[in-house]
């Protein structure tokens, strides 16, 4: 089981301190985190390494995870999609009320007693309505820079009525919004299946079973089949890098995630796209590519691509720089507060400059190894899951108070 003291070698014996202080002055609180999904997407990454160090720390932490139907799955989706920008999107008086029974029924199977609930994104939003007692924050995964309002409108008067309304940046923060907020930037596991250092061997396995070839140079892109991730835009970059670097190839990994029912289409989609061109391998985890293989391949990548069109914070990215992996991305969200722009890699503003860059790194492989450490450097100093479970224990103890 994992830890506190794990993390001492990489971040320091003080940070590690800080963290038990902390810690034991709610020891024994119970928090609450409920999400969408089990796995599939960073909530899920997120959660299911700071529940088992939280609960290490003596902290009483639980999950839980929504029960829906397609179209309940459907009607957030489209929520999502509103929030991150999109203004077509409206939702009939039917689907609202689905949304709202789906949650109704889901605050009668659900435990929510507890000191803190921490409730994630819009899906679980209104069960603030079956508040026995508690706490409660809100926790915004998503791009609420340039919303939908008349999607958003209706659901910030639910957020109000939390107690405290968490975002991944300054910018996503409504103007209007009355209650308390906090910036909380996600965080990944430096110990995780995903992240931990793994052998050359268990790399080079990886790429030959899905017949990439380990002697080429990689290129990829990791994140969920959905219009936002642009993987077709990911697909596109590649043809313009092969015009410079011939034996370039690209890995495209996209998982499926059952809160997510446009991946499917977007699969597809990539598919199709991708059918036409020449190495590109499109993978999934029906394919079998789970954490160990999601490791291997970003570390296998000479540059990691993200060409998000909206991206709340982008874990994918956290995990390439980990890794010392240069990033070529969009200055989408959170990519820019992890990409400093010709130092952990290369903020783009559109394909062709993205495929310069990229090749540029392949033909400078010295380059992309300096950009690389930078990445890790930047990602050790301010988003690794010892900074993320610290903002959990100081917000926990700025809503209820020192209990120890
Ligand atoms: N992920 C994965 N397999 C995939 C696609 C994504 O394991 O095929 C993981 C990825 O490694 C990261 C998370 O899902 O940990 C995605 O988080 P991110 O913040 O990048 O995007 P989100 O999906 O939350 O929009």
């Amino acid at each position: 089981m994992v830890k506190v003291d794990d993390y001492a070698p990489i971040v320091g014996e003080g940070e590690v301190e800080g963290i038990k202080q902390l810690a034991e002055l709610i020891k024994g609180e119970k928090v609450v985190h409920i999400n969408a999904t089990p796995y599939g997407g960073g909530v899920a990454e997120i959660l299911s390494r700071i529940i088992p160090l939280a609960k290490s720390l003596d902290i009483d932490a639980n999950w839980q995870t929504l029960k829906g139907d397609t179209e309940f799955f459907t009607v957030t989706k489209k929520m999502h999609n509103a929030l991150q920008g999109n203004q077509e999107v409206a939702l009939s008086e039917a689907e609202w009320r689905h949304y709202f029974d789906t949650v109704r029924f889901n605050s009668s199977i659900l435990n929510l007693e507890g000191d803190v609930l921490v409730i994630h994104d819009p899906q679980p939003l209104p069960l603030i309505e079956y508040r026995r007692g508690g706490k409660w924050a809100w926790r915004c995964h998503i791009d609420t820079s340039s919303p939908n309002l008349r999607i958003w409108g209706p659901l910030m008067e639910l957020v109000q009525r939390y107690n405290i309304a968490i975002f991944s940046l300054e910018k996503y923060i409504p103007r209007n919004l009355e209650t308390q907020v906090l910036i909380d930037h996600p965080t990944i596991d430096p110990l995780a299946t995903k992240n931990a250092g793994i052998s050359v061997s268990e790399i080079e396995k990886t790429l030959n079973r899905y017949g990439v070839d380990p002697e080429r140079p990689i290129i990829g892109q990791v994140g969920r089949f959905d219009p936002w991730k642009d993987p077709l835009g990911a697909i596109a970059v590649h043809r313009m890098v092969k015009a410079r670097v011939r034996a370039a190839q690209l890995v495209l990994i996209g998982s499926f995630a059952k809160d997510d029912p446009e991946a499917a289409e977007w699969y597809e989609k990539a598919m199709a796209f991708a059918a036409k061109e020449k190495d590109v391998f499109v993978l999934t985890n029906l394919d079998g590519v789970g954490d160990l293989e999601v490791n291997a391949f970003q570390r296998a990548f000479s540059v990691a691509l993200q060409m998000s069109k909206r991206e709340g914070f982008g874990l994918t990215v956290t995990e390439a720089l980990w890794k010392g992996v240069p990033v070529v991305g969009t200055r989408a969200g959170g990519i820019s507060l992890q990409v400093i722009d010709g130092a952990t890699g290369y903020l783009i503003d559109n394909y062709e400059e993205a495929a310069e860059k990229t090749a540029l790194l392949l033909k400078k492989p010295w380059l992309a190894r300096e950009l690389g450490q930078s990445g890790r450097r930047h990602v050790k100093l301010n988003f690794l899951i010892t900074k993320g479970i610290m903002n959990y224990l100081r917000m926990h103890i700025e809503l209820v108070g020192k209990r120890n």
